[in-house]
C-alpha cells in the first residue's frame, strides 16, 4: 500500500517539508495537504524574508540554528539560482548610531568588523531576500513535477483537533465535520499551532507589522539596512520599500500608527527625499510563533505506537532559514522510521 503523509499548512514550513521529502523518497507516496488560509491568513506572505547572520555564531543551541540555517540556505541559493530567480543575494547594512543604548550589543555582536562612519557604526555583509509568493510557487512546480510525490491539496480545510485512534493511527477532525486518518502528521501551522497541539513548552504569538511602499526606485539592486533592531528593506524587481517592525503580543491587527511613525522617522534622514511620504505605505502585518527562551525547534511525538506527529515550532524572526534545517529533519525522522520499522 501506498505510504501516506497528512501535512497541515500551505506555509514556507509545510511546502519546504514536501520539496525536500520529494528529493528524498525512492517510491510513490502520497501527501495529503489540509489549510483554511483565509482562516488562518500565512505569515509567509506577510513577512520581510531576509536571511542574514548578523553576528550569529556557533557555540549555544540557538547559535548552532541560526548558522546552520543560514548555511543551509547559502547552499540552497547556489543551485536554486540556476532555474529559479525567489531568492536573490543582497548587500546587509547594519547601522548603529553612536552612543545609543544599542552600542553594546551591537558591538558585542560584530566585534571589531565595524567601520567607524560619522555618527554610526557600520557593518556590512550578504544575506539572502526570499520573494515569498514566488518561492512557494517555485517550491510547488519541482513538488509537482517529482514522479514521487501524489500531491492532494484542500484548500478549506480546518483541521479542529485530532486524537490517537485504537488503530494506532491519528485521526483529524476537519471543521467540515470530515474525518481523516494517517498514520504520519507534519504540522506547519506556526502561530496558530497552540489551539491545536499540545506540546512541552510556553510559548505565544507575536503579531509583526510593517510599512509597504510601492513605485519606488532606489536602484536596480535590492539591499536591506538595519537599525536599531529595525529594517528597511528594498526590493528593486519590484519597486517597493518594507520598513518595520513594529512586535506586539498576541494576535493584535490594530494599526501601529505611532510604532511605525517612529520607526519611518528612523529611517527618512538615511533616505531623504527617496522614501515615499508616510500616508502612502500600506501597513502589513503577520502572525508569528514565539517559544519562550527562544527555543525553537521540531517538535516530534511517537506516543502513538508506529505512527509520528511532527511540528515546526517557534520560527518567529527566523521561519525562512530555520525551515531550512527543521523541515530536513523532519524528512530525515519519517525516512530513518520506515527505514526501521516498515
Ligand atoms: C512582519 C514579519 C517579518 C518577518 N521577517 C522575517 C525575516 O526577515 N526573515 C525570516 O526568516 N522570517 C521572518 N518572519 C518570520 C517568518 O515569516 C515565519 O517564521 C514563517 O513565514 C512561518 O512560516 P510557516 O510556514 O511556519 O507558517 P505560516 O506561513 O503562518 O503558515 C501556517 C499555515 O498553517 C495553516 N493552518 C494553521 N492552523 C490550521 C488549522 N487548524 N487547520 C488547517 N490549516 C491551518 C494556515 O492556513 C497556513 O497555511 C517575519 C514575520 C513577520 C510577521
Amino acid at each position: 500500500m501506498m505510504k501516506k503523509i497528512i501535512v497541515i499548512g500551505n506555509g514556507i514550513a509545510s511546502t519546504l517539508f514536501v520539496y525536500f521529502l520529494s528529493q528524498r523518497v525512492k517510491e510513490k507516496i502520497e501527501v495529503l495537504s489540509l489549510a483554511d488560509d483565509d482562516l488562518f491568513p500565512r505569515c509567509t506572505l506577510k513577512s520581510t524574508s531576509l536571511v542574514a547572520k548578523r553576528g550569529a555564531k556557533k557555540g549555544t543551541p540557538l547559535g548552532d540554528l541560526l548558522t546552520n540555517s543560514f548555511d543551509e540556505v547559502e547552499s540552497f541559493f547556489s543551485f536554486w539560482k540556476n532555474k529559479y530567480q525567489s531568492i536573490q543575494r543582497v548587500e546587509v547594512t547594519s547601522l548603529c548610531q553612536k552612543g545609543s543604548k544599542f552600542e553594546e550589543d551591537y558591538l558585542r555582536r560584530f566585534l571589531n568588523q565595524v567601520k567607524d562612519e560619522n555618527d554610526f557604526l557600520e557593518f556590512k555583509e550578504w544575506g539572502y531576500l526570499f520573494d515569498a509568493k514566488k518561492i512557494l510557487e517555485d517550491l510547488e512546480q519541482e513538488i509537482v513535477s517529482s514522479e514521487n510525490i501524489l500531491w492532494k491539496k484542500e484548500k478549506e480545510a480546518v483541521v479542529r483537533s485530532f486524537f490517537c485512534s485504537e488503530k494506532e493511527k491519528y485521526t483529524l477532525q476537519c471543521l467540515s465535520g470530515k474525518e481523516i486518518e494517517g498514520k504520519y502528521l507534519f504540522f506547519g501551522t506556526n502561530a496558530y499551532s497552540s489551539l491545536l497541539l499540545d506540546y512541552p513548552l510556553k510559548s505565544e504569538v507575536i503579531t509583526g507589522h510593517y510599512l509597504k511602499f510601492q513605485s519606488c526606485n532606489l536602484g536596480d539592486k535590492s539591499f536591506v539596512y538595519n537599525l536599531h533592531e529595525k529594517t528597511f528593506t528594498y526590493r528593486a524587481e519590484e519597486n517597493s520599500i518594507e520598513i518595520g517592525v513594529v512586535s506586539t503580543k498576541g494576535f493584535n491587527a490594530s494599526l501601529k500608527e505611532d510604532q511605525l511613525k517612529e520607526i519611518y522617522s528612523l529611517f527618512k534622514p538615511i533616505f531623504s527625499k527617496n522614501i515615499p511620504p508616510l500616508e502612502k505605505g500600506e501597513v502589513l502585518f503577520g502572525y508569528r510563533h514565539k517559544i519562550m527562551g527562544r527555543r525553537p525547534g521540531l517538535f516530534i511525538d511517537k506516543k502513538v505506537n508506529q505512527s509520528i506527529l511532527m511540528a515546526s515550532l517557534g520560527t518567529y524572526k527566523n521561519g525562512f532559514s530555520y525551515n531550512f534545517v527543521l523541515a530536513k529533519e523532519a524528512v530525515d525522522e519519517i525516512m530513518n522510521h520506515w527505514a526501521e520499522v516498515l
